[in-house]
């Protein structure tokens, strides 16, 4: 597996899946979820209605895919991340089990490339310089990594892509 790290946009990446930092509701909300379904069109948010109809909604940690609608990308993982709330009430491990879970998610369905955006340090709240490390250390520890080719991580502020700069070297 290799790691590739970009500065831009998930929306315009051209992978088998890219994640969405969605919410429990999985209808769509700010930051990167808005993104994704502003470019993506209607076709991503009525798949997500028929998966929270089904199975009401996604729990923190947990990952659902869809249909990618009109982005580039051919499927969307929506995890929802872990508010941050000081630290002591299971952030980490809920913001491990989102990287997990998109994995696990992702071998599922035979997916090679997949591209990560900083889940949980926008609205969500979580430092960036711990996210950033949970992030690298579940991707890089990933027991079945050997089926997945390529993990983008796609930072949209310049922070996070110095955090991961530093932390992936
Ligand atoms: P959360 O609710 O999980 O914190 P946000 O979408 O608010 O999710 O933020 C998660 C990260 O996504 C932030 O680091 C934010 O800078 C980033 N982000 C916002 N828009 C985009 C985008 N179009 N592509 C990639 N990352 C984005």
């Amino acid at each position: 597996m290799k790691i590739e790290l970009v500065h831009g946009d998930i929306t315009e990446i051209h992978v088998d899946a890219i994640v969405n930092a969605a919410n429990t509701s999985l209808l769509g909300g700010g930051g990167v979820d808005g993104a994704i379904h502003k470019k993506g069109g209607k076709e991503i948010l009525e798949e997500c209605i028929t998966i929270r109809n089904a199975q009401g909604g996604c729990k923190p940690g947990e990952a659902v895919i869809t249909n990618a609608g009109l982005l580039p990308a051919n499927f969307v993982i929506h995890t929802v991340g872990s508010v941050w709330n000081g630290g002591n009430n299971n952030e980490t491990e809920l913001l491990k089990n989102c990287y997990l879970n998109t994995l696990n998610l992702a071998v599922q369905k035979e997916i090679k490339t997949i591209a990560f955006p900083n889940i949980s340090t926008g609205i969500y709240g979580f430092p960036k310089p711990l996210a950033s490390k949970i992030a690298i250390n579940t991707v890089k520890n990933f027991e079945m990594k050997n089926l997945i080719d390529t993990v983008i991580f796609v930072c949209y502020d310049y922070e996070n892509f110095e955090l991961y700069k530093e932390n992936l070297h």
